[in-house]
């Protein structure tokens, strides 16, 4: 057998296992999902890096996370484009429909998003350098060091907290106490999320935080007081 077929049979493989192992276990808590509709809580937005693993970060399973996942996990401005935007129709469906009460906005160490918004991307990667803009207002004027990009996955996440504010449904919500905003910052090499906390205007390793979210919001406040939104 040659390696790529090798490869092809191994996903294929998983899938069979998935039918053969995993749903009988389950069986019950699908069927479940599907007679009584899904109602998950909590609205996950993460950057789509392979290594950020929503599930297994949070222990939950088939019903409870409700996720959108794209490069950086960034939040488009709302009403800024009426276009085809999946992120923008997730986040109202989320909120409107399935009445979560909690967004998270997960970034990550070692994020590529953010490493090409220091430094580019393919010519022919229209859509992503586009995209990449939406960082844009975090980006730090040095030169990308491990500690300027981590700083920067940390200041993105609290700027896209901030662009959630700007969606009225979810503005509404907020401040009608239905809803709380988490920003948390996932260190791969750590294995510990990082808890945007916003009476501290910091991040705060899970292990050593009293909440995982936070509620209406403060400015972020960077280590050389700099505020970068408010
Ligand atoms: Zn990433």
């Amino acid at each position: 057998m040659t390696q790529s077929a090798a490869t092809t049979d191994e996903l294929l493989l998983r899938l069979r296992r998935f039918k053969s192992d995993y749903f009988p276990r389950h069986q019950q808590r699908f069927q479940d999902l599907v007679s009584q509709g899904q109602h998950p809580k909590t609205l996950f937005i993460g950057c789509s890096d392979s290594r950020l693993v929503p599930y297994l970060l949070t222990g939950t399973g088939p019903g409870e996370l409700f996720i959108v996942r794209n490069v950086g996990a960034f939040i488009p401005p709302y009403g800024g484009s009426h276009g085809l935007h999946g992120t923008t129709a997730a986040i109202e469906y989320a909120v409107l429909s399935l009445k979560v009460e909690r967004i998270v906005v997960c970034g990550h160490s070692q994020c590529g998003g953010i490493r090409a918004a220091y430094e580019g991307v393919p010519d022919e990667a229209v859509a992503l350098r586009a995209w990449l803009r939406l960082v844009q207002e975090a980006l730090l004027p040095v030169q990308p060091s491990p500690e300027a990009l981590r700083r920067t996955e940390q200041r993105s996440v609290v700027l896209q907290l901030e662009r959630l504010l700007d969606y009225p449904m979810v503005r509404r919500a907020v401040e009608a106490g239905t809803l709380t905003l988490h920003g948390w910052h996932y260190v791969i090499e750590e294995g510990e999320i990082h808890i945007f906390d916003a009476q501290k205007g910091d991040f705060v390793p899970a292990s050593l935080a009293s909440n995982c979210g936070t509620g209406p919001y403060q400015p972020y406040v960077e280590h050389d007081g700099q505020v970068i939104s408010n």
